[in-house]
This record gives structure tokens, C-alpha cells and sequence, in this order.
């Protein structure tokens, strides 16, 4: 069966007004599914539930045929890795917060993953940019540099399941590419849910679901969808 899957999900936060209404797809193990649609369509509100930020209203949202309300908090951090759109870092090094989630990787396994996000040069720093190696203030990180902690962290956990939530989106586009490489290898393979603005950035997925106004507008596949653009 799927390893993610959303059935008939309806919810809205404090206010009534209704953020997702009615939203069923499934994606099937080891493929990529990607959700794209316009700014407040609803689509980091999928990834947030999914991670039990908040809760469904309606229908459920399950991992493994099991409702992710019946799943200890341990097993699903255990199971699904989340490259947020912001990411918020612990005040403590940049090695410490890639290895968030996996404190048992080995030192190399760490250099690996910095290396592939591009961060090797600041590992040894905090967020706001004391190195606590040569003991020197640097600069603070940037959005970007912070994103590349928070996909090098993913990276080195290789969660069976993926969530990328517009995660490559505060890097500049030579970055971009070079790291979305990365992040692809990680996700070769591995049920993956992709968040994304724009279509163009979201060819290899199996399938793409189109999100309008907190409903599924159309599916299809790249080209299908292009063709109608
Ligand atoms: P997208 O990721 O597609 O841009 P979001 O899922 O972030 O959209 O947000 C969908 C809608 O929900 C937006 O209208 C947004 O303003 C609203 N929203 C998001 N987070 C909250 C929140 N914590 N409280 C109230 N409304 C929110
Ligand atoms: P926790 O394991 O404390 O419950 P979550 O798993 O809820 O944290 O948070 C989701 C992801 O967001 C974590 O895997 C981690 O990458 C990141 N995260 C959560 N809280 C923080 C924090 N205070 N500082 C840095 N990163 C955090």
C-alpha cells in the first residue's frame, strides 16, 4: 500500500476559515509526489500536519496504513526527515545541529553531509557566528546558510520518508542547483513529498497535484500540466 496518504483531510486553523477542504492523495513507496500552487493554497499546512504541528480536523493522514495520531511522536520523527521552508537552529554548533537527529553518526558521516550542503567551512560555528574553534566571531548565518544546515541535517538522517518544503527556496540559483542534486540522491528511492512554488522545479516527480484554494485543482505529470498551462 501507499507509505503516505491523505484521506478526505479537512482543516483550518484558529480562525474558522477553511484551509484545506477535502484533500485525498497517496504516495506510493519509494515515489515522489509534488504539490505546487500558489502563495496560501495550503501546501506547508499538508507538511505540518503530516508532522502532527496540528492535528487534521476531519479525515486522517496515515504512514504505513496507521493514522499518524496512533504513532508515537519518537517513530514518526524516526520515520519522516522535513527540510522546512525556515528553519530554526538550536544555539549550539552548526555539527551539532546537523547531527539533530542522528547523534550516533560518525564524524565522517557528518564532513560527508556538510560537504554536500555546502557548510563545511562552518561547522564549527553557532548560528550567529562565533566559532567556537578558533574561538572568533565570523558572520551570522544567513537564511540560506540555515536552510543548508537544516538539508545537510536531512541528508545525514535519510529518513525513510522526505518532506521538502520549498527547501531550496531562500538559496540563490547557483546554490540551488548544486545542492538539488544533492537532495535528489537523498530522495532517489525514498517516498518523498515535494512542496514547490513553480512547476519548472518540480520535473522528476511521479506525480504533481495542483493546490488552489486549499482544494486539488488538477493532477498530472509534468508535461500533462504544462501542456494545459
Ligand atoms: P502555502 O504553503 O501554500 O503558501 P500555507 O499552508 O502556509 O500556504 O497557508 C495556507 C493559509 O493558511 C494561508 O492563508 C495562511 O495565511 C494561513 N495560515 C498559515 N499558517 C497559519 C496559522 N498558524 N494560523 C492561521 N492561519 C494560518
Ligand atoms: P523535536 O524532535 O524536538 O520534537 P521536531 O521533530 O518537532 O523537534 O521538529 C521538527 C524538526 O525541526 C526537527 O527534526 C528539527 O530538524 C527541527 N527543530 C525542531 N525544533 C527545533 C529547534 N528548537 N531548533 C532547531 N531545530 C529544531
Amino acid at each position: 500500500g501507499p507509505v503516505l496518504k491523505f484521506n478526505n483531510v479537512k482543516f483550518h486553523y484558529d480562525s474558522n476559515r477553511e484551509i484545506l477542504k477535502g484533500i485525498d492523495f497517496e504516495v506510493p513507496a519509494g515515489k515522489t509526489i509534488a504539490v505546487v500552487g500558489p502563495s496560501g493554497a495550503g501546501k506547508s499546512t499538508i507538511s505540518r500536519l503530516i508532522y502532527r504541528f496540528y492535528d487534521v480536523i476531519e479525515g486522517s493522514v496515515e504512514i504505513d496504513g496507521q493514522d499518524v495520531r496512533d504513532v508515537t511522536q519518537k517513530s514518526l520523527r524516526t520515520a519522516v526527515g522535513m527540510v522546512p521552508q525556515d528553519t530554526v537552529l538550536f544555539n549550539d554548533t552548526i555539527e551539532y545541529n546537523i547531527r539533530y537527529g542522528r547523534p550516533d553518526a560518525s564524524d565522517e558521516e557528518v564532513r560527508e553531509a556538510a560537504r554536500l550542503a555546502q557548510i563545511s567551512d562552518f561547522i564549527e560555528s553557532l548560528p550567529d557566528g562565533f566559532n567556537t574553534q578558533v574561538g572568533e566571531r565570523g558572520l551570522k548565518l544567513s537564511g540560506g546558510e540555515k536552510q543548508r544546515v537544516a538539508i545537510a541535517r536531512t541528508i545525514l538522517k535519510s529518513p525513510p520518508i522526505l518532506i521538502l518544503d520549498e527547501a531550496t527556496s531562500a538559496l540563490d540559483t547557483q546554490t540551488e542547483q548544486e545542492i538539488q542534486s544533492a537532495l535528489d540522491a537523498v530522495a532517489q528511492d525514498r517516498t518523498t513529498l515535494v512542496i514547490a512554488h513553480r512547476l519548472s522545479t518540480v520535473v522528476n516527480a511521479d506525480e504533481i497535484i495542483v493546490l488552489r484554494d486549499g482544494k486539488i485543482a488538477e493532477r498530472g505529470n509534468h508535461e500533462g500540466l504544462l501542456a494545459q498551462d
